[in-house]
């Protein structure tokens, strides 16, 4: 049996009353981060916090109604309270950041004690964006600041062996949990509270909550920094993520081939549309130097992130070769910036992540939050 498209279940969403306001839930925006998948259907209705008790109703009308239609195995709905919406989206301004508006606020830190989150994304898998966000985070630690790094991968977390850290983070007292510690980074996995070989098949609304827990009730204490490192892909999940964790900015990993790129592209185009600046594109495995003659070979072709990134008006931060000790480090667990702190890519890392702290300190320290886009 067919599953039901999103026009449909919002047609039957069209016809919930809250009573409250005497509109449809959909026409008053409430119904966000909806996504089908094989038959299972979730979404959130987005109230405010302080209507939260009488709200349960609407909720389970919603529910029953998704529910009731044809080809539908399972319906979970979920009452979340944004923080208030402020006015519409700035255009982006050259560098893919907000240009400023007229009035706007500085900037005001959704996690307290937190000053900065930055995504690190990639728009498809394999393209090295775990490495390169664990090699950021150590490499800013390095430079002196409170970093911490959260595995926002939630289908296949890898930043726990990367960071060589295992076993279930401890909690004071029983709500919140400690993360864990290593090169001088806070790290929170779902890996650390699930097995390895477990296949995550949560859903939509599910994903995010265990992302929004592990923001928010994870002892973080004071960070300049939140590295997430972000499920590849730009479907829901991911702008989903882009809508309700409360980035500062992106970080766009890419190998240099055209095909990579084009997926850059719609990953940059993404975060656009939801407000998100783009603080700027890496290009990974840029080129191969042999380590037995010294003769460079660009195997994904070079230099493609660069032109891509000045073609859109992101800005460039670097290129990471594809070299075998970056990859055995990282899977080692001793990124390459910690075991060998003084070579050539440990140095391209911190060049990289100087340059993104460069980047925090501009305007997009202080753009708006992030406008929450109804699907
Ligand atoms: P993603 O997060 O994009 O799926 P990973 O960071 O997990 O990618 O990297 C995929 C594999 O490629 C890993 O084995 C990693 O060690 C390796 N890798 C990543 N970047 C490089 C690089 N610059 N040189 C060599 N190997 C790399």
């Amino acid at each position: 049996m067919a599953e039901p498209s999103r026009d449909d279940i919002l047609a039957v969403l069209s016809r919930i009353i809250d009573p409250d306001k005497g509109r449809d839930v959909v026409s008053l925006g409430m119904v966000q981060g909806l996504v089908v998948r094989n038959g299972h259907v979730g979404l959130s209705l987005e109230i405010e916090p302080k209507e939260a008790g009488r709200k349960a109703p609407l909720r389970q009308a919603c529910e029953e109604a998704v529910a009731k239609l044809e080809g539908v195995l399972s319906a979970t709905v979920v009452l979340t309270a944004e923080r208030a919406q402020r006015a519409g989206p700035t255009p982006p301004a050259p560098h893919g950041r907000p240009a400023a508006a007229p009035g706007a606020r500085p900037s005001r830190p959704e996690l307290p004690g937190i000053g900065a989150v930055i995504a690190v994304a990639s728009a498809k898998g394999g393209v090295g964006k775990s490495t390169t966000a664990v090699n950021l985070a150590v490499a800013m630690a390095q430079l002196g600041l409170r970093i911490g790094l959260l595995d926002c991968d939630i289908y296949g977390p890898s930043i726990p062996r990367m960071m060589a850290l295992s076993g279930r983070p401890e909690t004071a007292d029983g709500k919140t949990m400690i993360p864990m510690e290593n090169h001088g980074v806070r790290v929170m996995s779902i890996g650390f509270l699930v097995d390895e070989d477990t296949p995550m098949i949560w859903r939509g609304p599910m994903v995010m909550g265990a992302i929004e827990q592990m923001l928010r009730d994870v002892r973080w204490g004071e960070l300049d920094v939140l590295v997430c490192d972000l499920p590849p892909g730009t479907g829901d999940a991911q702008l989903t993520m882009a809508q309700r964790v409360p980035l500062s900015g992106a970080v766009i990993v890419s190998t240099p081939q055209d095909i990579a790129l084009l997926d850059a592209v719609r990953g940059i185009n993404m975060f656009r549309k939801v407000d998100v600046p783009v603080l700027g594109l890496i290009e990974n495995m840029s080129y191969f130097i042999c380590p037995h003659c010294g003769e460079r070979s660009d195997i994904f072709h070079h230099g493609g992130a660069k032109t891509t990134a000045a073609k859109l008006g992101v800005e460039f931060f670097g290129e990471i070769p594809l070299d075998i000790e970056i990859r055995t480090t990282s899977d080692e667990g001793r990124p390459i910036v910690v075991s060998n702190p003084k070579g050539a890519h440990a140095k391209a890392y911190l060049a990289i992540a100087s340059r993104l702290l460069d980047t925090l300190k501009g305007p997009a320290a202080n753009r708006k939050p992030p406008k929450i886009v109804i699907v």
